[in-house]
């Protein structure tokens, strides 16, 4: 352990009392799945980190809501990257504005984040059944069960949130293509 980590780790006592407690909600670790915040190392419930993150859009500004640290990485236990947030949902017509002119430049941009956005769901949710049926294995309190399936839920939410915003895309796409412009103009104005 270098001097540095020395010094961070005994701040990180000070601020909380004890490491085994998540310092969002004051509960103990143990009861749900964690995260680990990259550099600083403090650990946290993962829906309680998720939910910190999330009001604030912009990943490159999260902090450690205990240290302060800014936040490169948020990683599981077992190390792997953890996604923050996705975007586009709650935004639905403010997407479908800005869809609708891409659409009419043909500018794809957009829609390839969300196709990527909705891979990486895809990718949790599988894990998170995976953790489900290792969670069931490994006898886990119900509350550790409740917030993985919570997880999937909004995970759900989100993924059909994007699905309907690239069939909206595509739906436009082809209409322009079609040359069916103003008709979509009067069906789409919002
Ligand atoms: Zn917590
Ligand atoms: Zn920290």
């Amino acid at each position: 352990m270098s001097f540095g980590d020395a010094a961070a780790s005994s701040s990180a006592m000070e601020d909380s009392s004890d490491a085994s407690v998540c310092t969002i909600c004051l509960d103990a670790l143990d009861r749900k799945r964690i995260v680990i915040l990259m550099h600083c190392k403090h650990q946290f419930h993962r829906t309680c980190a998720l939910e910190w993150f999330e009001p604030n859009k912009d990943p490159s500004t999260h902090s450690c809501c205990l240290c302060r640290a800014t936040v490169a990485e948020v990683v599981s236990e077992n190390g792997s990257r953890v996604c923050r947030m996705f975007p586009f949902e709650e935004e639905e017509v403010y997407m479908k504005r800005l869809l609708r002119l891409h659409a009419y430049e043909a500018d794809d941009d957009n829609i390839e984040v969300m196709k990527k956005g909705r891979g990486q769901i895809l990718k949790d949710l599988k894990n998170l059944e995976t953790e489900k049926e290792l969670a069931k294995k490994e006898r886990k309190c119900e509350e550790y069960i409740i917030d993985i399936d919570e997880e999937r839920a909004k995970l759900e939410k989100r993924k059909c949130a994007i699905e309907m915003l690239i069939t909206y895309y595509e739906e436009i796409r082809a209409a322009i293509s079609s040359g069916c412009v103003e008709l979509l103009n009067d069906a789409v104005i919002l």
